[in-house]
Protein backbone atom coordinates (compact mmCIF):
# COMPACT_ATOMS: atom_id res chain seq x y z
CA UNK A 1 0.00 0.00 0.00
CA UNK A 2 1.22 3.37 -0.91
CA UNK A 3 -1.68 5.24 1.13
CA UNK A 4 0.04 7.15 4.08
CA UNK A 5 -0.63 4.91 7.14
CA UNK A 6 -2.57 7.56 9.06
CA UNK A 7 -5.09 7.99 7.31
CA UNK A 8 -5.32 4.25 5.95
CA UNK A 9 -8.41 2.36 7.04
CA UNK A 10 -8.08 -1.88 7.50
CA UNK A 11 -10.74 -3.71 7.76
CA UNK A 12 -10.09 -6.91 9.79
CA UNK A 13 -12.95 -9.60 9.03
CA UNK A 14 -13.36 -11.84 11.98
CA UNK A 15 -13.30 -10.84 15.37
CA UNK A 16 -11.75 -13.70 17.19
CA UNK A 17 -8.38 -13.98 19.09
CA UNK A 18 -6.72 -13.01 15.97
CA UNK A 19 -8.69 -10.32 14.30
CA UNK A 20 -8.93 -8.89 17.97
CA UNK A 21 -5.01 -8.95 18.81
CA UNK A 22 -3.92 -7.43 15.57
CA UNK A 23 -6.31 -4.59 15.74
CA UNK A 24 -4.91 -4.17 19.34
CA UNK A 25 -1.19 -4.75 17.83
CA UNK A 26 -2.80 -1.66 14.99
CA UNK A 27 -4.13 0.72 18.18
CA UNK A 28 -1.11 0.44 20.01
CA UNK A 29 0.91 2.20 17.48
CA UNK A 30 0.55 6.05 17.67
CA UNK A 31 0.18 6.61 14.06
CA UNK A 32 -1.52 3.50 13.11
CA UNK A 33 -4.64 3.05 10.77
CA UNK A 34 -8.51 3.12 10.92
CA UNK A 35 -9.32 -0.14 11.79
CA UNK A 36 -13.31 -1.67 11.16
CA UNK A 37 -13.26 -5.31 13.52
CA UNK A 38 -16.07 -6.53 11.91
CA UNK A 39 -17.46 -10.14 13.66
CA UNK A 40 -20.97 -11.79 12.48
CA UNK A 41 -21.32 -12.86 16.82
CA UNK A 42 -20.91 -9.15 18.16
CA UNK A 43 -18.48 -10.67 20.92
CA UNK A 44 -15.06 -9.80 20.45
CA UNK A 45 -12.17 -11.78 21.15
CA UNK A 46 -12.78 -14.90 23.16
CA UNK A 47 -13.74 -16.67 19.07
CA UNK A 48 -14.82 -20.11 19.18
CA UNK A 49 -11.93 -21.74 20.91
CA UNK A 50 -12.33 -19.32 24.13
CA UNK A 51 -15.74 -18.57 24.03
CA UNK A 52 -16.82 -21.82 25.71
CA UNK A 53 -19.11 -21.03 28.86
CA UNK A 54 -18.02 -24.65 29.82
CA UNK A 55 -15.67 -24.68 33.07
CA UNK A 56 -14.41 -28.28 32.50
CA UNK A 57 -13.24 -27.27 28.67
CA UNK A 58 -9.46 -25.90 29.76
CA UNK A 59 -6.44 -24.38 27.93
CA UNK A 60 -4.69 -27.27 26.51
CA UNK A 61 -1.54 -24.93 26.44
CA UNK A 62 0.28 -23.90 29.85
CA UNK A 63 -1.02 -20.63 31.16
CA UNK A 64 2.71 -19.53 30.95
CA UNK A 65 3.02 -20.22 27.39
CA UNK A 66 -0.31 -18.10 26.38
CA UNK A 67 1.76 -15.38 26.01
CA UNK A 68 0.12 -13.13 23.23
CA UNK A 69 1.94 -9.97 23.06
CA UNK A 70 5.99 -9.53 22.84
CA UNK A 71 6.52 -6.88 25.03
CA UNK A 72 4.63 -8.04 28.27
CA UNK A 73 5.97 -11.56 28.80
CA UNK A 74 3.92 -13.55 31.52
CA UNK A 75 0.98 -11.26 30.92
CA UNK A 76 -2.08 -13.61 30.77
CA UNK A 77 -0.35 -15.32 34.19
CA UNK A 78 -0.55 -11.66 35.60
CA UNK A 79 -3.66 -10.85 34.79
CA UNK A 80 -4.98 -14.37 36.27
CA UNK A 81 -3.39 -13.75 39.32
CA UNK A 82 -4.91 -10.03 39.54
CA UNK A 83 -7.74 -9.17 41.90
CA UNK A 84 -10.82 -11.47 41.90
CA UNK A 85 -8.77 -14.32 40.23
CA UNK A 86 -6.42 -17.01 41.45
CA UNK A 87 -3.43 -15.80 43.25
CA UNK A 88 -1.56 -19.22 43.04
CA UNK A 89 -1.82 -19.40 39.05
CA UNK A 90 1.40 -21.32 38.31
CA UNK A 91 2.88 -20.61 34.46
CA UNK A 92 2.49 -24.20 34.05
CA UNK A 93 -1.35 -24.72 35.24
CA UNK A 94 -3.99 -25.70 32.50
CA UNK A 95 -6.73 -23.19 33.02
CA UNK A 96 -10.19 -22.98 31.46
CA UNK A 97 -10.37 -21.58 27.76
CA UNK A 98 -13.11 -18.91 29.26
CA UNK A 99 -10.77 -17.02 31.37
CA UNK A 100 -8.40 -16.89 28.00
CA UNK A 101 -11.35 -15.45 26.21
CA UNK A 102 -11.99 -12.86 28.96
CA UNK A 103 -7.96 -12.12 29.04
CA UNK A 104 -8.50 -10.93 25.87
CA UNK A 105 -11.52 -9.19 26.13
CA UNK A 106 -10.32 -7.10 28.92
CA UNK A 107 -6.75 -6.49 26.93
CA UNK A 108 -9.25 -5.34 23.89
CA UNK A 109 -11.19 -3.04 26.31
CA UNK A 110 -8.21 -1.68 27.68
CA UNK A 111 -7.03 -1.06 24.00
CA UNK A 112 -10.20 0.87 23.61
CA UNK A 113 -9.75 3.36 26.55
CA UNK A 114 -6.24 4.07 25.45
CA UNK A 115 -5.06 6.56 22.67
CA UNK A 116 -5.90 4.94 20.12
CA UNK A 117 -9.10 3.52 21.11
CA UNK A 118 -10.87 5.97 18.92
CA UNK A 119 -9.41 4.94 15.68
CA UNK A 120 -11.15 1.59 16.33
CA UNK A 121 -14.69 0.55 15.02
CA UNK A 122 -16.64 -2.47 16.15
CA UNK A 123 -19.04 -3.68 13.72
CA UNK A 124 -21.66 -6.73 14.24
CA UNK A 125 -22.50 -8.22 10.94
CA UNK A 126 -21.76 -10.93 8.07
CA UNK A 127 -19.06 -10.01 5.59
CA UNK A 128 -20.67 -11.70 2.73
CA UNK A 129 -17.81 -10.69 0.25
CA UNK A 130 -15.12 -8.60 0.16
CA UNK A 131 -13.91 -7.20 -3.44
CA UNK A 132 -10.93 -4.95 -4.85
CA UNK A 133 -12.06 -1.49 -6.10
CA UNK A 134 -9.50 1.03 -7.47
CA UNK A 135 -7.56 2.13 -4.36
CA UNK A 136 -8.82 -0.54 -1.70
CA UNK A 137 -11.55 -2.32 -0.73
CA UNK A 138 -15.41 -3.04 -0.45
CA UNK A 139 -17.22 -5.29 1.50
CA UNK A 140 -20.62 -6.19 1.59
CA UNK A 141 -22.29 -6.88 4.72
CA UNK A 142 -25.37 -9.25 5.44
CA UNK A 143 -27.81 -6.68 6.81
CA UNK A 144 -27.42 -4.41 4.10
CA UNK A 145 -24.86 -1.75 3.18
CA UNK A 146 -20.98 -1.86 2.08
CA UNK A 147 -18.02 -0.68 3.79
CA UNK A 148 -14.98 1.08 2.42
CA UNK A 149 -11.10 0.32 3.46
CA UNK A 150 -7.31 0.34 2.09
CA UNK A 151 -6.74 -2.97 2.57
CA UNK A 152 -8.39 -6.05 4.37
CA UNK A 153 -7.56 -8.87 6.79
CA UNK A 154 -8.86 -12.26 6.41
CA UNK A 155 -9.23 -13.47 10.12
CA UNK A 156 -12.20 -15.81 9.96
CA UNK A 157 -10.36 -18.73 11.74
CA UNK A 158 -11.19 -22.35 11.75
CA UNK A 159 -14.04 -23.18 9.26
CA UNK A 160 -16.69 -24.93 10.74
CA UNK A 161 -17.00 -28.54 10.89
CA UNK A 162 -18.30 -30.22 7.38
CA UNK A 163 -21.33 -32.71 7.71
CA UNK A 164 -20.61 -36.11 7.65
CA UNK A 165 -22.71 -37.13 4.08
CA UNK A 166 -23.02 -35.21 1.56
CA UNK A 167 -26.28 -32.52 1.60
CA UNK A 168 -29.12 -34.04 1.81
CA UNK A 169 -28.78 -37.32 3.04
CA UNK A 170 -32.08 -37.68 5.22
CA UNK A 171 -29.44 -38.67 8.52
CA UNK A 172 -28.59 -34.77 8.78
CA UNK A 173 -31.90 -33.83 8.80
CA UNK A 174 -33.57 -36.13 11.22
CA UNK A 175 -33.65 -34.37 14.67
CA UNK A 176 -31.16 -37.24 16.89
CA UNK A 177 -28.36 -35.54 14.83
CA UNK A 178 -26.23 -32.83 15.82
CA UNK A 179 -24.28 -31.04 13.40
CA UNK A 180 -22.72 -28.12 15.63
CA UNK A 181 -20.69 -29.79 18.33
CA UNK A 182 -19.63 -26.29 19.27
CA UNK A 183 -23.00 -25.32 20.59
CA UNK A 184 -24.29 -26.82 23.96
CA UNK A 185 -27.94 -25.96 23.70
CA UNK A 186 -28.68 -28.97 21.14
CA UNK A 187 -26.14 -30.88 23.48
CA UNK A 188 -28.89 -30.19 25.82
CA UNK A 189 -31.58 -32.32 24.55
CA UNK A 190 -29.32 -35.62 24.95
CA UNK A 191 -31.27 -37.86 27.71
CA UNK A 192 -29.19 -38.58 30.66
CA UNK A 193 -28.81 -42.11 30.16
CA UNK A 194 -29.06 -42.13 26.02
CA UNK A 195 -26.06 -43.93 23.69
CA UNK A 196 -23.89 -41.59 22.00
CA UNK A 197 -22.29 -42.01 18.62
CA UNK A 198 -20.06 -39.65 18.47
CA UNK A 199 -18.13 -38.86 14.81
CA UNK A 200 -14.37 -38.05 15.93
CA UNK A 201 -12.18 -38.98 18.01
CA UNK A 202 -10.16 -35.35 18.53
CA UNK A 203 -10.29 -32.50 20.97
CA UNK A 204 -13.99 -31.61 19.94
CA UNK A 205 -15.14 -35.37 20.63
CA UNK A 206 -13.02 -34.65 23.88
CA UNK A 207 -15.13 -31.14 24.15
CA UNK A 208 -18.51 -32.85 23.52
CA UNK A 209 -18.08 -35.84 26.33
CA UNK A 210 -17.07 -32.98 28.95
CA UNK A 211 -19.87 -31.20 28.09
CA UNK A 212 -22.27 -33.91 28.14
CA UNK A 213 -21.22 -35.24 31.46
CA UNK A 214 -21.57 -31.77 33.21
CA UNK A 215 -24.93 -32.12 32.21
CA UNK A 216 -25.69 -35.25 33.95
CA UNK A 217 -24.79 -37.51 30.85
CA UNK A 218 -24.70 -41.21 32.22
CA UNK A 219 -25.25 -43.05 29.27
CA UNK A 220 -22.58 -44.89 26.27
CA UNK A 221 -20.36 -43.04 24.51
CA UNK A 222 -18.36 -44.54 21.00
CA UNK A 223 -16.39 -43.06 19.13
CA UNK A 224 -15.24 -43.27 15.49
CA UNK A 225 -12.72 -41.66 13.22
CA UNK A 226 -10.34 -42.91 10.26
CA UNK A 227 -7.62 -43.25 12.90
CA UNK A 228 -8.61 -43.65 15.73
CA UNK A 229 -6.37 -41.54 17.29
CA UNK A 230 -7.00 -40.01 20.54
CA UNK A 231 -5.32 -36.93 21.49
CA UNK A 232 -2.42 -37.31 24.08
CA UNK A 233 -1.90 -36.28 27.21
CA UNK A 234 0.69 -33.38 28.47
CA UNK A 235 2.62 -34.10 31.53
CA UNK A 236 1.89 -32.17 35.32
CA UNK A 237 3.81 -29.58 35.80
CA UNK A 238 6.89 -27.62 33.66
CA UNK A 239 7.84 -29.64 30.48
CA UNK A 240 11.49 -28.99 29.65
CA UNK A 241 11.89 -28.72 25.67
CA UNK A 242 15.01 -30.73 24.10
CA UNK A 243 16.72 -29.35 21.20
CA UNK A 244 15.41 -32.01 18.23
CA UNK A 245 18.00 -33.87 16.13
CA UNK A 246 19.00 -31.54 12.95
CA UNK A 247 16.03 -31.95 9.91
CA UNK A 248 17.35 -34.79 7.92
CA UNK A 249 17.01 -34.65 3.81
CA UNK A 250 14.03 -36.15 3.65
CA UNK A 251 10.50 -35.82 6.16
CA UNK A 252 11.18 -40.22 6.77
CA UNK A 253 14.88 -39.77 8.04
CA UNK A 254 14.03 -36.85 10.32
CA UNK A 255 11.34 -38.98 11.39
CA UNK A 256 13.89 -41.91 11.98
CA UNK A 257 16.23 -39.62 13.71
CA UNK A 258 13.39 -38.60 15.87
CA UNK A 259 12.23 -42.16 16.83
CA UNK A 260 16.11 -42.78 17.70
CA UNK A 261 16.16 -40.07 20.27
CA UNK A 262 13.25 -41.16 21.94
CA UNK A 263 14.77 -44.75 21.82
CA UNK A 264 17.38 -43.16 23.87
CA UNK A 265 14.93 -42.16 26.54
CA UNK A 266 13.91 -38.51 25.66
CA UNK A 267 10.69 -37.70 26.17
CA UNK A 268 8.68 -36.96 23.08
CA UNK A 269 6.71 -33.93 24.63
CA UNK A 270 10.05 -32.58 25.52
CA UNK A 271 11.30 -33.46 21.60
CA UNK A 272 8.06 -32.23 20.11
CA UNK A 273 8.21 -28.62 22.07
CA UNK A 274 11.86 -28.45 21.52
CA UNK A 275 11.29 -28.73 17.97
CA UNK A 276 8.24 -26.15 17.93
CA UNK A 277 10.21 -22.94 17.42
CA UNK A 278 11.99 -24.76 14.29
CA UNK A 279 8.47 -26.47 12.67
CA UNK A 280 7.75 -23.56 10.50
CA UNK A 281 11.13 -23.18 8.93
CA UNK A 282 11.48 -27.14 8.09
CA UNK A 283 7.95 -27.34 6.52
CA UNK A 284 9.06 -24.25 4.46
CA UNK A 285 12.12 -26.52 3.23
CA UNK A 286 9.82 -29.67 2.12
CA UNK A 287 9.64 -30.09 -1.18
CA UNK A 288 5.75 -30.06 -2.26
CA UNK A 289 5.47 -33.96 -2.98
CA UNK A 290 6.73 -34.30 0.78
CA UNK A 291 4.23 -31.93 2.49
CA UNK A 292 1.36 -33.74 0.65
CA UNK A 293 3.27 -36.80 2.06
CA UNK A 294 2.88 -35.61 5.50
CA UNK A 295 -0.62 -34.07 5.30
CA UNK A 296 -1.67 -37.50 3.64
CA UNK A 297 0.19 -40.46 6.16
CA UNK A 298 1.67 -38.25 9.25
CA UNK A 299 -0.88 -35.45 9.96
CA UNK A 300 -3.47 -37.23 12.03
CA UNK A 301 -0.43 -38.39 14.29
CA UNK A 302 0.94 -35.16 14.45
CA UNK A 303 -2.34 -33.58 15.53
CA UNK A 304 -2.44 -35.95 18.84
CA UNK A 305 0.68 -35.78 19.55
CA UNK A 306 1.45 -31.80 19.11
CA UNK A 307 -2.51 -30.78 20.55
CA UNK A 308 -2.13 -32.86 23.56
CA UNK A 309 -4.94 -32.54 26.22
CA UNK A 310 -4.33 -30.78 29.60
CA UNK A 311 -3.68 -33.76 31.96
CA UNK A 312 -6.80 -33.16 34.48
CA UNK A 313 -9.11 -33.58 31.08
CA UNK A 314 -7.10 -36.66 29.78
CA UNK A 315 -7.48 -38.50 32.91
CA UNK A 316 -11.24 -38.10 32.87
CA UNK A 317 -11.44 -39.60 29.72
CA UNK A 318 -8.90 -42.35 30.94
CA UNK A 319 -11.35 -42.82 33.81
CA UNK A 320 -14.56 -43.22 31.11
CA UNK A 321 -12.57 -45.97 28.81
CA UNK A 322 -12.01 -47.70 32.02
CA UNK A 323 -15.15 -47.93 33.33
CA UNK A 324 -16.74 -48.76 30.07
CA UNK A 325 -18.48 -45.86 29.51
CA UNK A 326 -16.69 -44.70 26.52
CA UNK A 327 -15.35 -46.32 23.69
CA UNK A 328 -13.14 -45.42 20.39
CA UNK A 329 -12.61 -47.51 17.01
CA UNK A 330 -10.52 -47.13 14.01
CA UNK A 331 -13.19 -47.07 10.78
CA UNK A 332 -14.84 -44.75 8.26
CA UNK A 333 -18.64 -44.07 8.66
CA UNK A 334 -20.54 -45.19 5.46
CA UNK A 335 -24.11 -44.88 6.11
CA UNK A 336 -26.96 -43.50 8.88
CA UNK A 337 -29.94 -44.22 9.21
CA UNK A 338 -32.83 -42.16 11.54
CA UNK A 339 -35.59 -44.31 13.77
CA UNK A 340 -37.76 -43.63 16.30
CA UNK A 341 -35.80 -42.11 19.02
CA UNK A 342 -32.87 -43.61 17.43
CA UNK A 343 -29.73 -43.34 14.80
CA UNK A 344 -28.24 -46.10 13.40
CA UNK A 345 -24.73 -45.84 12.00
CA UNK A 346 -22.53 -48.19 9.54
CA UNK A 347 -19.22 -47.92 9.77
CA UNK A 348 -16.38 -50.64 8.64
CA UNK A 349 -13.90 -50.70 11.22
CA UNK A 350 -9.87 -50.19 9.73
CA UNK A 351 -8.40 -52.76 7.93
CA UNK A 352 -11.68 -54.91 7.34
CA UNK A 353 -14.23 -55.31 4.61
CA UNK A 354 -17.03 -56.26 7.10
CA UNK A 355 -19.82 -53.51 7.88
CA UNK A 356 -20.73 -52.86 11.61
CA UNK A 357 -23.94 -51.50 12.74
CA UNK A 358 -23.91 -49.68 15.94
CA UNK A 359 -27.52 -48.44 17.06
CA UNK A 360 -27.47 -45.08 19.58
CA UNK A 361 -30.08 -42.08 20.48
CA UNK A 362 -28.24 -39.48 19.08
CA UNK A 363 -25.61 -38.90 16.41
CA UNK A 364 -22.90 -36.31 16.76
CA UNK A 365 -20.45 -34.49 14.31
CA UNK A 366 -17.08 -34.05 16.21
CA UNK A 367 -15.25 -34.20 12.97
CA UNK A 368 -13.43 -31.24 13.90
CA UNK A 369 -12.76 -27.88 11.80
CA UNK A 370 -12.99 -28.93 8.12
CA UNK A 371 -9.56 -27.57 6.52
CA UNK A 372 -10.02 -27.17 2.87
CA UNK A 373 -11.93 -24.13 0.86
CA UNK A 374 -13.86 -25.94 -1.38
CA UNK A 375 -16.04 -27.83 0.97
CA UNK A 376 -16.66 -24.50 3.59
CA UNK A 377 -20.44 -23.44 2.87
CA UNK A 378 -18.98 -19.83 4.26
CA UNK A 379 -20.76 -17.14 1.54
CA UNK A 380 -17.73 -14.94 1.53
CA UNK A 381 -15.05 -17.92 0.63
CA UNK A 382 -17.42 -19.08 -1.85
CA UNK A 383 -17.66 -15.79 -3.09
CA UNK A 384 -13.52 -15.07 -3.15
CA UNK A 385 -13.17 -18.64 -4.74
CA UNK A 386 -15.77 -17.82 -7.37
CA UNK A 387 -14.16 -14.99 -8.44
CA UNK A 388 -10.42 -15.94 -8.36
CA UNK A 389 -9.68 -13.41 -5.53
CA UNK A 390 -8.06 -16.66 -3.54
CA UNK A 391 -6.94 -20.10 -4.28
CA UNK A 392 -7.63 -23.02 -2.20
CA UNK A 393 -3.78 -24.72 -1.20
CA UNK A 394 -3.40 -27.68 -3.18
CA UNK A 395 -2.59 -29.48 0.40
CA UNK A 396 -6.29 -29.03 0.75
CA UNK A 397 -5.07 -26.50 3.96
CA UNK A 398 -7.00 -23.37 3.48
CA UNK A 399 -5.21 -20.70 0.78
CA UNK A 400 -2.28 -19.99 -0.86
CA UNK A 401 -0.31 -16.97 1.15
CA UNK A 402 2.81 -15.79 0.54
CA UNK A 403 5.34 -14.79 3.28
CA UNK A 404 3.69 -10.78 4.36
CA UNK A 405 0.13 -13.13 4.30
CA UNK A 406 -1.43 -11.52 1.02
CA UNK A 407 -3.69 -13.83 0.01
CA UNK A 408 -2.54 -15.08 -3.34
CA UNK A 409 -5.26 -14.92 -6.43
CA UNK A 410 -6.54 -17.84 -8.85
CA UNK A 411 -3.48 -16.88 -11.46
CA UNK A 412 -0.99 -17.26 -8.47
CA UNK A 413 -0.47 -12.94 -8.21
CA UNK A 414 -0.32 -11.70 -4.32
CA UNK A 415 -3.01 -9.38 -3.69
CA UNK A 416 -1.67 -6.54 -1.93
CA UNK A 417 -4.64 -5.55 -0.28
CA UNK A 418 -6.12 -8.68 0.85
CA UNK A 419 -4.37 -10.83 3.43
CA UNK A 420 -5.07 -13.38 5.84
CA UNK A 421 -4.11 -15.05 9.23
CA UNK A 422 -4.60 -17.70 11.29
CA UNK A 423 -5.68 -21.44 9.99
CA UNK A 424 -6.70 -20.31 6.40
CA UNK A 425 -3.29 -20.06 5.79
CA UNK A 426 -1.26 -23.48 7.40
CA UNK A 427 -0.75 -24.53 3.85
CA UNK A 428 2.51 -21.65 4.13
CA UNK A 429 3.43 -22.66 7.83
CA UNK A 430 1.69 -25.55 8.37
CA UNK A 431 1.99 -24.89 12.49
CA UNK A 432 -0.31 -22.18 12.76
CA UNK A 433 -2.94 -23.24 15.37
CA UNK A 434 -2.19 -22.73 18.79
CA UNK A 435 -2.06 -19.17 20.02
CA UNK A 436 1.64 -18.65 20.51
CA UNK A 437 2.34 -19.21 17.07
CA UNK A 438 -0.66 -17.07 15.24
CA UNK A 439 0.50 -14.64 17.62
CA UNK A 440 3.85 -14.37 16.17
CA UNK A 441 2.01 -14.05 12.43
CA UNK A 442 0.25 -11.21 13.63
CA UNK A 443 2.90 -9.01 15.23
CA UNK A 444 4.51 -9.45 11.53
CA UNK A 445 1.37 -8.40 9.80
CA UNK A 446 1.29 -5.74 12.18
CA UNK A 447 4.35 -4.32 11.46
CA UNK A 448 4.12 -5.26 7.67
CA UNK A 449 0.94 -3.00 8.06
CA UNK A 450 2.75 -0.07 10.05
CA UNK A 451 5.52 0.12 7.28
C1 LIG B 1 -12.38 -25.80 20.38
C2 LIG B 1 -10.99 -25.21 20.25
C3 LIG B 1 -10.13 -25.15 21.34
C4 LIG B 1 -8.86 -24.60 21.22
N1 LIG B 1 -8.03 -24.53 22.32
C5 LIG B 1 -6.84 -23.92 22.23
C6 LIG B 1 -5.98 -23.76 23.37
O1 LIG B 1 -6.32 -24.23 24.46
N2 LIG B 1 -4.81 -23.11 23.22
C7 LIG B 1 -4.41 -22.61 22.00
O2 LIG B 1 -3.34 -22.00 21.91
N3 LIG B 1 -5.19 -22.76 20.91
C8 LIG B 1 -6.37 -23.39 20.99
N4 LIG B 1 -7.17 -23.52 19.89
C9 LIG B 1 -6.69 -22.98 18.63
C10 LIG B 1 -7.39 -21.69 18.27
O3 LIG B 1 -7.86 -21.96 16.96
C11 LIG B 1 -6.54 -20.46 18.28
O4 LIG B 1 -5.85 -20.36 19.50
C12 LIG B 1 -7.33 -19.16 18.11
O5 LIG B 1 -8.35 -19.08 19.06
C13 LIG B 1 -7.90 -18.95 16.73
O6 LIG B 1 -8.53 -17.69 16.71
P1 LIG B 1 -9.07 -17.06 15.37
O7 LIG B 1 -9.44 -15.66 15.67
O8 LIG B 1 -8.10 -17.29 14.28
O9 LIG B 1 -10.37 -17.90 15.02
P2 LIG B 1 -11.82 -17.88 15.70
O10 LIG B 1 -11.74 -17.86 17.15
O11 LIG B 1 -12.56 -18.99 15.05
O12 LIG B 1 -12.44 -16.49 15.24
C14 LIG B 1 -12.90 -16.22 13.94
C15 LIG B 1 -14.03 -15.23 14.03
O13 LIG B 1 -14.40 -14.85 12.71
C16 LIG B 1 -15.80 -14.64 12.67
N5 LIG B 1 -16.19 -14.75 11.26
C17 LIG B 1 -15.88 -15.77 10.43
N6 LIG B 1 -16.35 -15.51 9.20
C18 LIG B 1 -16.95 -14.29 9.26
C19 LIG B 1 -17.63 -13.47 8.30
N7 LIG B 1 -17.77 -13.84 7.03
N8 LIG B 1 -18.14 -12.30 8.71
C20 LIG B 1 -18.00 -11.89 10.01
N9 LIG B 1 -17.38 -12.63 10.96
C21 LIG B 1 -16.86 -13.81 10.57
C22 LIG B 1 -16.37 -15.70 13.59
O14 LIG B 1 -17.61 -15.30 14.10
C23 LIG B 1 -15.29 -15.80 14.68
O15 LIG B 1 -15.62 -15.02 15.82
C24 LIG B 1 -8.43 -24.09 19.97
C25 LIG B 1 -9.31 -24.16 18.87
C26 LIG B 1 -10.58 -24.70 19.00
C27 LIG B 1 -11.50 -24.73 17.80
Amino acid sequence: MTDPLSSARIAIIGGGFSGVLLAINLLAHADGPQVLLIDRTGVFGPGVAYGTDEPDHLLNVRAGAMDVFADRPQDFLHWLRGPGGMPHADPSDFVQRRLFGQYIRDRLAEAIKGPGGERLSLITDDVDALRPVPGGVTLTLHRGGALAADAAVLALGNLAPTAPFPSGHPVLAHERFIADPWSADPLKMVGTGEGVFLIGTSLTMVDVTLTLRRLGHRGQLMALSRRGQLPRHHVIGPETPIEPPPAAATLSRSLQAFRAVIRDGADWRSLLDGHRPQAQALWASLPPKQRASFVRHLRPFWEVHRHRLAPAVGARIDALQAAEIFRYAAGRLVDARGGEGLITADWIPRGSGTTHRTTANWLINCAGPEAGLIRSDEPLLRQLLAEGLIRPSALGLGMDTDAQEHVLARDGQPHNRIMAVGALTRARFWQLTAAPDIRVQLERLASHLLR
